[in-house]
């Protein structure tokens, strides 16, 4: 029971710290320490016009944004262009200034080859360049409370390494967009309403109408790869889905309870939900195409198990370390949850996951 009591005062204490991360996106533009400059690029031969914002240090801003203000943003300015590729290029261990700059030129071409009518921002956001069809102000701020925000809290955590190439994150404005342009860029039609990740396009496209929750839960999975490409589906997908509701708690990166919760119990009362020993053994067609269900949710709410019983960096790292030996994780989740009987196990966790319904708000979509 104490430990339930804990998590009570706990819960509570982070809905207030919800609250405030609510109040702090709204309030993003004035506490931030990053400005963007832009640089507008007309398309002469093109209808769209496509803006690209990059971070610079509050240094550099200083000196820029006097001029910023009243200066008009039909004119190209390059010198500025060249000056924040460069600190851009120091924001990022891996690429260069010139690799950004022949990314974002590859990523205009492609736009261009599309059509669209839309008017595309460009910002970039190391190891990333986030293409929204937003207002300018919309998507940088995307890319800095979202991309830029969990990223840094993801490596703190989790990853050493950053994607072996500049992905793209697409940011399209609402559904209708999402699916012209999976369909246009990419010749895709998207198999879910909120994202998704292709490995294939080196890109991230999302229906950011649905909420900021599926970017993070994305931008794991390009992490995953570079850094422990043998991950099993459940963990890759468990750390996913964890952090599509999250916040940060005491300085980390922080998974609340979500909208996959309920599923989850209805299954367990049901009595459908497999051992852990069946689900960290899935391979990924038996994670994702022979799914009952509860694979996301099963994964995801013993990612937040160990979570709140403190361990769950801690498993990731020991299983990182010991991957050869114990391909699936069974092991080490034995070994860090120091649990030897996991059906017993699975019991304990079951119970506690009914629990977390009873003093749970849950939230439909992701914030
Ligand atoms: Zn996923």
């Amino acid at each position: 029971m104490k430990f339930f009591d804990l998590c009570n005062s706990r819960i509570a204490r982070l809905r207030e710290d919800r609250a405030a991360q609510d109040s702090r996106d709204q309030t993003w533009m004035r506490i931030t320490t990053y400005s963007l400059m832009k640089l507008l690029v007309r398309q002469g031969r093109y209808s769209e016009r496509i803006i690209i914002f990059i971070p610079l240090t509050v240094f550099l801003i200083l000196g820029c944004q006097g001029s910023r203000a009243g200066k008009s943003n039909v004119q190209p300015n390059t010198d500025a262009a060249e000056v924040s590729l460069k600190e851009t290029a120091a924001g990022s261990a891996k690429f260069t200034e010139a690799d950004f700059a022949r990314h974002v030129n590859q990523v205009t071409a492609r736009i261009r080859k599309t059509a669209s009518s839309a008017d595309f921002s460009i910002v970039i956001e190391p190891p990333f360049v986030v293409i929204g069809d937003e207002p300018l102000k919309v998507v940088k701020q995307r890319a800095a409370d979202t991309v830029k925000w969990s990223v840094d809290r993801l490596k703190q955590d989790y990853f050493t390494k950053d994607p072996e190439e500049i992905l793209d994150i697409w940011l399209f404005k609402d559904a209708a967009s999402y699916e012209k342009h999976a369909r246009l860029l990419f010749g895709e039609t998207p198999t879910t309403p909120y994202g998704y990740y292709s490995s294939t396009h080196k890109a991230l496209i999302m229906n950011i109408a649905t909420g900021g929750g599926t970017l993070v839960h994305e931008i794991v999975h390009p992490f995953m790869e570079a850094n422990f490409p043998a991950c099993p589906p459940w963990l890759n997908e468990g750390l996913g889905s964890l952090y599509e509701q999250c916040g940060e708690e005491n300085g980390h990166i922080h998974g609340f309870v979500n909208w996959r919760l309920n599923g989850l119990q209805k299954a367990i009362r049901a009595g459908t939900v497999p051992s852990f020993k069946t689900l960290t053994a899935m391979d990924t067609s038996a994670f994702y195409n022979d799914d009952k269900g509860t694979n996301y949710s099963q994964s995801r709410y013993l990612c937040y198990y160990m979570q709140e019983k403190g361990v769950l960096v801690k498993f990731y790292q020991e299983f990182l370390a010991h991957q050869k030996e114990d391909p699936s994780g069974f092991k080490n989740l034995q070994k860090v949850l120091a649990e030897t009987d996991m059906d017993a196990f699975k019991r304990k966790w079951e119970k506690y996951v009914l629990a977390l319904g009873e003093d749970f708000e849950l939230r439909p979509v992701r914030p």
